[in-house]
């Protein structure tokens, strides 16, 4: 997959908002170890251990695909800790953004947040859509479902939240 990456641009230094400001940006399968399954499971396992990821998925079919669609991105603050499955959007910050910015090393950023295009006064452009990401992630259903047993996670209890708060 060849996208444009966008790290350390500096008109990220002069808005220092982030695209947090409303959700956090999806991870793609290639980011936790795809094609190879077992290191999936392995990497997601240990990330859904850490409390700083979070399980969302796309409601309804994509394509050919029926059924929702599960994907893998950073947490929300606020969140139930014991809840890994969180479909939550809008004004919630990400984990990850603190006051100078992501926290994250640019290259181990969700692959939605290194694609966004820096642009001044809000104009950032997504080449990766949370679409986009959620049509990667069908074949690898299975891993995000093995990783979250193994957590202990349930997928009928989740936290759904789109209170209207502040980025910060
Ligand atoms: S990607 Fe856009 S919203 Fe996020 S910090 Fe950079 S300029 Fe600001
Ligand atoms: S991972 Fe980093 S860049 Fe992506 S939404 Fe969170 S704080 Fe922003």
């Amino acid at each position: 997959m060849n996208l444009p990456v966008f790290h350390d641009d500096p008109v990220c230094a002069e808005c220092g908002h982030c695209c947090s400001s409303t959700v956090p940006g999806h991870t793609t399968p290639e980011q936790w170890g795809a094609p190879d399954k077992d290191e999936m499971v392995r990497r997601m396992t240990d990330a859904f251990q850490s409390g700083d990821w979070s399980i969302d998925w796309w409601d309804g079919g994509i394509g050919d695909h029926d059924g929702d669609v599960l994907s893998v991105r950073p947490r929300h603050v606020d969140h139930p800790s014991k809840q890994l499955r969180d479909p939550t959007w809008g004004g919630h910050r990400c984990v990850f953004l603190t006051p100078s910015g992501c926290k994250l090393p640019a290259n181990e950023r969700p692959m939605c947040c290194q694609t966004l295009e820096p642009k001044r006064g809000g104009r950032c452009v997504t080449h990766l859509s949370k679409e986009d990401a959620h049509r990667l992630w069908i074949p690898y259903q299975q891993q995000i479902l093995d990783a979250e047993k193994t957590v202990g996670g349930d997928p009928d209890d989740y936290y759904y939240d789109e209170r209207p708060v502040g980025w910060w």
